[in-house]
């Protein structure tokens, strides 16, 4: 029998969300004898893949390829985990939601650069007007808080998903 297959995201955060999963040390190798790893920033896959059965995204909409990602992550994917602040309620990247574009582009761009200011209009992906949290976007299964969420948390979330219980994190909220 296959094994599930789970998928981790990488949208506008630190990396810290990973960094938590990371830290699981050991529980990991349980996780993975239990489950398929088929995409993430810790594996050297470039297209997220059909018939995922369980990803944690981290990190807050901002961007038109966040945009595009996570509409392709929801529809590949049976159990959509909010993973962390930023992906639960958009958190650091949200705090520029205030300020708009064009003066966040400038401030980044022009006032704090002394070498050929300009902002740049290719190869970075174009911002959203505000960093919004995933569920505004597309439906979320669960939610998974904490900037970032503990090792303990995540590795119990998903021991209770691959051992077919109902997740009982604390902390986490279920339900679209
Ligand atoms: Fe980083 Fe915290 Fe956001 Fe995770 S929730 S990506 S640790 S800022």
């Amino acid at each position: 029998m296959s094994k599930p297959r789970v998928a981790t995201v990488w949208l506008d955060g630190c990396s810290g969300c990973h960094m938590s999963l990371i830290d699981m040390d050991e529980r990991l190798l349980d996780i993975f004898e239990r489950a398929d790893l088929v995409y993430g920033p810790l594996v050297d896959i470039k297209e997220f893949p059909e018939n995922v059965d369980v990803c944690l995204v981290e990190g807050a909409v901002s961007s038109e390829e966040d945009l595009h990602k996570i509409r392709k992550v929801r529809e590949r994917t049976k159990v959509l985990i909010a993973f962390g602040d930023c992906a639960v309620t958009s958190n650091v990247p949200g705090m520029r939601n205030p300020i708009g574009v064009a003066p966040l582009m400038d401030r980044a761009y022009r006032e704090n650069v002394t070498l050929n200011p300009q902002v740049p209009t290719q190869w970075i992906p174009a911002l959203l007007p505000t960093s919004e949290p995933i569920n505004r976007v597309v439906p979320v299964d669960i939610f998974l808080p904490g900037c970032p969420p503990h090792a303990d948390l995540i590795y119990t979330l998903l021991d209770d998903l691959l051992s077919g219980r109902t997740p009982a994190v604390a902390g986490a909220r279920f339900g679209r």
